[in-house]
């Protein structure tokens, strides 16, 4: 029987067993044997694979996390780290591989697949932070900016109740995806992401005049890599222009990347899994499949990289109107 390896790596992200699922289920309607790498690139290169039968996925689809577990290796980075993860797939007589990993995991096979031509690759985008480019939605998304908005929905209850101005801080890296996201689903009175250079002068202002006509709340929702520097360095900014207003800082951190995924993302992993074994079995290689315009679609490794989310004039003016 021909034989598949799939592992997940790089940071964690919901939606992953879901994703396992889908592959382990098509590969063995296709005729594969399926092989799970525990602990990503480590796991490859040290031979911890296991195989992988319907009974072990059965049940895992809502489940965060990643049965097969997830790490990231600097063994991997070097060439003599991605020989040994070489020769591990001959010794086992594996010739096709899946990863599902981030935008780092993707570039690693990328390297991996111009090293060892021999070894039929498919990616598979993974990132809460859905900065991948070639792809509308990258697995975990969505269920991080769920949880995003559940989080400040709750912390508006307590900035109501008390008239404080909660700033949080939502996850990333240096796009404002679920910044503006979570921003625009709580009703946020500013909503600060790198994509945009908002004008400090034009956010206080706003602010200022949102104090003064409403009396009660205020939310500011911050992106991590927003060049201001984070949730503690806007409240510095806010106390000295606004007074001794009762601010609050909320850094959400972890909880973004773990929980059950939701719907979107089950279904988003089910398909990219499924059509990643489909490509595959088809004789693609090489190539990391995508989410584009309601179609899965595959580009190559090579073209793989990060991205930034691109504010037309209409996502900066509702931007504005919503925010003021
Ligand atoms: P993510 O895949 O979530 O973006 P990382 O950027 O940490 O997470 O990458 C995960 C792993 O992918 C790294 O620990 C490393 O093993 C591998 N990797 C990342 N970048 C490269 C690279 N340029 N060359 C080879 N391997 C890489």
């Amino acid at each position: 029987k021909r034989k598949i390896a799939v592992l997940t790596s790089g940071g964690d992200a919901p939606g992953l067993n879901a994703c396992i699922n889908a592959v382990v289920r098509t590969a063995i309607y296709y005729n594969y044997s399926v092989l799970g790498v525990r602990d990503g690139y480590e796991g490859l290169i040290t031979g911890r694979v296991m195989k992988l039968d319907l009974t072990d996925v059965n049940d895992i689809i809502h489940l965060g996390g990643t049965i097969l577990k997830t790490s990231r290796s600097e063994q991997f980075k070097i060439k003599e780290g991605r020989f040994l993860a070489y020769e591990q797939l001959k010794q086992k007589d594996i010739d096709h591989l899946i990863v599902i990993g981030g935008d780092g995991s993707l570039k690693g096979t990328s390297i991996f697949s111009k090293e060892y031509n021999d070894i039929s690759i498919i990616g598979i985008p993974k990132t809460i932070d859905n900065d991948i480019s070639g792809t509308d939605y990258s697995i975990g998304y969505d269920t991080a900016l769920n949880t995003a908005v559940s989080a400040v929905d709750k912390l508006r209850d307590t900035a109501e109740s008390h008239n404080r101005i909660f700033i949080v801080e939502v996850m990333g890296r240096d796009a404002g995806y679920i910044a503006y996201g979570t921003g625009l689903a709580t009703g946020a009175e500013g909503i600060l992401i790198p994509e945009t250079h908002m004008d400090h002068v034009y956010l206080l202002d706003n602010l200022r005049r949102n104090w003064h006509e409403k009396r009660s709340s205020l939310i500011l929702i911050v992106a991590e890599g927003d060049e201001t520097g984070g949730a503690r360095r806007v409240a510095e900014e806010i106390t000295n222009y606004l007074g001794n207003k009762e601010i609050r800082i909320s850094i959400l951190g972890h909880i973004q990347r773990g929980g059950s995924p939701t719907a979107f993302d089950r279904i988003l992993a089910t398909q990219l899994g499924n059509m990643a074994v489909t490509f595959l079995n088809k004789g693609a290689k090489n190539v990391m499949v995508g989410f584009q315009r309601q179609e899965i679609i595959t580009i190559p490794l090579k073209d793989v990289g990060r991205r930034s989310m691109s504010l037309n004039e209409k996502a900066l003016k509702l931007l504005e109107i919503m925010t003021s």
